[in-house]
Order: structure tokens, then C-alpha cells, then sequence
């Protein structure tokens, strides 16, 4: 889960990371409110999930109230990259002397987490990456052995950050590294990680995301899902309860039993396709839930077939059969179905699909998985499709 600058920020400062302080808010009014309490000059900043906001107009220094007015009136309701301002983050403004890049995130590969450092902040890392990689000291560390201040100020000699700063440098990169492990982060980031022209060094910006996997000893996170952005296929799919995790490729998939639906996401990719999602309705799923599963899959536009793949058990055929009828009945949909359905009642379910006279442009049976999944591929990545 990817939180906003604010949350993170408020992360940060439970592992003692020194942030600006500032208050969030909805309206003008509440923005000049936080204003006034955080002290005169202000950044006014949109909080979206997205980064270049600065280029986008949406982060702008005021020096008192009526700036705050105006600036505030003009970033909430603002789109930047698609995603709509809500909320802006008050705080008062720094003065900057130079801007550095700092982040922490698990190498799933070295089976190490990385630190990875940079004397030019304040642009996006992958530019930094582009144009001057060797300006980004990358450092594995053992999770077993930790981060000491020793080795976070060998990194930061090696970024080339100047002696003035090290120590700043160093006490935040430990602070950064204990909020990434005993905070359960995906991804600690701050960018830019500021020197003040007074010495002190300070983040001015946070990116944080959670490992969803370690929710349960953070009952504190359930805050979190109250502003959670999901993108519309995810929103759609947690209103109806589905588990569904989005892909990139072309072929949607819906399967009973969190093991079929992963067996089918392999043998799609086995005759050389490439999933869109993996989508689980589960043991006794509904007609119901069938026709939700097809909707949520609808709403994917990379999509150019739909492998429904049902091996009946307490799921039920007809139930999966009159889920599918009910489907297209509901929505258009964009790609053809194809459907293998085996298993406890499988007979009367094909039978329904055959009744309800859906054409075979909208629907394939296939009598076998690998069967169902070659066709299924051979429409997504057809000549109609291109994708
Ligand atoms: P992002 O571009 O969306 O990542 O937003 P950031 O929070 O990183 O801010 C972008 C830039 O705005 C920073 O690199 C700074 O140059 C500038 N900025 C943000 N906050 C302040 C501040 O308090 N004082 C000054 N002088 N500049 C700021
Ligand atoms: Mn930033």
C-alpha cells in the first residue's frame, strides 16, 4: 500500500526522521488554519501519488495567509497525471542549500535490502540513473547485520555528499533504515533529503509503501485504508470482495481456488501468452460473483480474452454457467470468453451456456485447461488484438 507524503512523513517521524512541521488539509479555510499554527513561509502541497508535482503547479511557497488562499484554491481539485488533489500538506517552508536523494527497498535477487544514494536529489532517480549513474551509490545490506552509522557515512563519503552533511546524513540514513525494517516499508524514500544552510539535514519529501504482508501487526495501518487509491479495476474488485490482483498482459483470467487460478496465470504463459490479472472466485462461488468477476474484468482495456477456467468442486457448473449468461446479459463485453468448466455439474453448465445461444464470437468451450489457455492466448495475441 503506497501512502501520500503526509502519511509517510508522519511514518518517518516515529523513527525520529527530522520532517517540517505542517497539518493536512481539505479546504482553504483548513489550509490557511494549518498555515498560521505552522508559521510563516509555507509550502502548499498537493498530495497525490505521483511525483513531479512542483513542474505540475501543484506545490507552491506562500508568505501568508491570502497566498495560502490563492495557491490552496487553485491545487485542491486540481488533476496532475490523472489523479486529483483532495488534500493539500501545509508546512513551513525551508530554506535549501543542497538537495540529496536517499531510499531504502528489499533486492528480492541478492535476497538483501538496498540502500541507494545520491548527491543530486530534488529530480527523479531515474534520470539521475540516465544521465550520471555513477552518482547513485547503490549498498546491499544484510538484514541479519543491519545498517550501522559507520557504514551509512562510508556511503555517503562515497556519494560524495560534502563533510558538512555527513553526519546529518548518516544519523537519518540509520533512522531511515530502522522505519523501513521495524516499519515493514516496500519502499522508504526521500527525495530531496535537504542540507539547510543552519547544517541540519532534513527530508522534505516522503515515499512510503507498506508490505501488505505485514499488516497484521500494524492494526495502526487500517488508518491507512480509509485513503487508500486503488486504480478502478482494484476499487471495483474489493467492493465485491473479489481477490484480484491486477497484471499487465492480455489475457484476463478468472479461476476457483487461488492454486487453479495461479496454475492457469503458468500455462498461459507456458503457450505464450501473458496474464491481465489474476482473479479468484473462490469455492461455491455464485452466479453472482461470476457475473461481478466478468465486470471487474471488463474494466481492464489491455484485455483481449477472458480464460475462465473452472474445475467444479463446491463450485458449481450450472452456477458458473448462469453466472456467464448473467454477465453478458449485463455488460458488453470487450473480448471473447473462453471457458473450460470441468468438475461437479460441468454437464448441466454446458448445457445452459448451449441454450442461451451465445455465439461462438463471444464464447469458446474448450474440453481441456492447456486446450481452453492456447486458445485463449491465440485471440489476445491475434491480428484483431495486436497487443
Ligand atoms: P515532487 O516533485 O512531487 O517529488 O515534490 P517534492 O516534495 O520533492 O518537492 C519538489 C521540489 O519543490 C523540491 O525539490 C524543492 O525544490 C521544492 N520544495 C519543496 N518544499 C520546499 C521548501 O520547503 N522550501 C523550498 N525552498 N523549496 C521546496
Ligand atoms: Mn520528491
Amino acid at each position: 500500500m503506497d501512502l501520500f507524503e503526509y502519511q509517510g512523513k508522519q511514518y518517518f517521524a516515529r523513527f525520529g526522521i527530522p520532517v517540517s512541521p505542517g497539518g493536512i488539509a481539505e479546504t482553504v479555510d483548513e489550509a490557511v488554519a494549518e498555515a498560521d499554527k505552522a508559521g510563516y513561509p509555507v509550502v502548499v502541497k498537493a498530495q497525490v501519488q505521483v511525483g513531479g508535482r512542483g513542474k505540475a503547479g501543484g506545490i507552491k511557497l506562500a508568505h501568508d495567509a491570502d497566498e495560502v488562499r490563492t495557491h490552496a484554491g487553485n491545487i485542491l481539485g486540481m488533476d496532475i497525471k490523472g489523479h486529483r488533489v483532495e488534500r493539500v500538506w501545509v508546512e513551513h517552508a525551508s530554506d535549501i542549500a543542497e538537495e540529496y536523494y536517499a531510499s531504502f527497498t528489499l533486492d528480492r535477487a541478492a535476497k538483501e535490502h538496498l540502500l541507494m544514494l545520491s548527491a543530486q536529489g530534488g529530480v527523479e532517480i531515474e534520470e539521475v540513473a540516465e544521465k550520471d549513474p555513477d552518482a547513485i551509490v547503490k549498498l546491499h545490506i544484510d538484514p541479519v547485520d543491519g545498517l550501522s552509522e559507520a557504514t551509512a557515512r562510508e556511503a555517503a563519503v562515497d556519494a560524495k555528499i560534502p563533510d558538512t552533511a555527513l553526519d546529518g546524513v548518516a544519523k537519518i540514513l540509520v533512522q531511515l533504515y530502522g522505519c523501513f525494517t521495524k516499519g515493514d516499508c516496500d519502499l522508504a524514500e526521500i527525495n530531496p533529503l535537504i542540507l539547510k544552510p543552519t547544517g541540519e539535514v532534513h527530508a522534505l519529501d516522503a515515499k512510503v509503501s507498506l508490505d501488505n504482508n505485514a499488516a497484521f501487526r500494524h492494526p495502526e495501518w487500517e488508518d491507512y485504508s480509509k485513503t487508500e487509491v486503488l486504480d478502478e479495476r482494484e476499487r471495483l474488485a474489493k467492493e465485491k470482495d473479489l481477490q484480484y490482483i491486477g497484471l499487465d498482459g492480455s489475457v484476463g483470467i478468472i479461476a476457483n481456488g487461488a492454486g487453479l487460478a495461479m496454475s492457469t496465470l503458468d500455462v498461459v504463459n507456458q503457450v505464450g501468452g501473458s496474464a491481465a490479472n489474476f482473479l479468484d472466485i473462490g469455492g461455491g462461488a455464485s452466479a453472482d460473483v461470476m457475473a461481478a468477476a466478468l465486470d471487474v474484468i471488463n474494466h481492464d482495456e489491455n484485455v483481449r480474452s477472458i480464460f475462465v477456467n473452472i474445475f467444479g468442486g463446491i463450485t458449481r457448473g450450472e452456477e458458473v454457467a448462469k453466472g456467464i449468461v448473467e454477465g453478458l446479459g449485463r455488460v458488453e463485453l470487450r473480448a471473447p470468453i473462453v471457458i473450460r468448466l470441468d468438475g461437479t455439474n460441468a454437464e448441466e453448465g454446458r448445457q445452459i451456456i448451449l441454450d442461451a445461444g451465445i455465439p461462438a464470437s463471444k464464447l469458446i468451450s474448450k474440453p481441456t485447461m492447456l486446450e481452453a489457455a492456447r486458445e485463449a492466448v491465440r485471440i489476445a495475441n491475434g491480428s484483431e488484438g495486436g497487443a
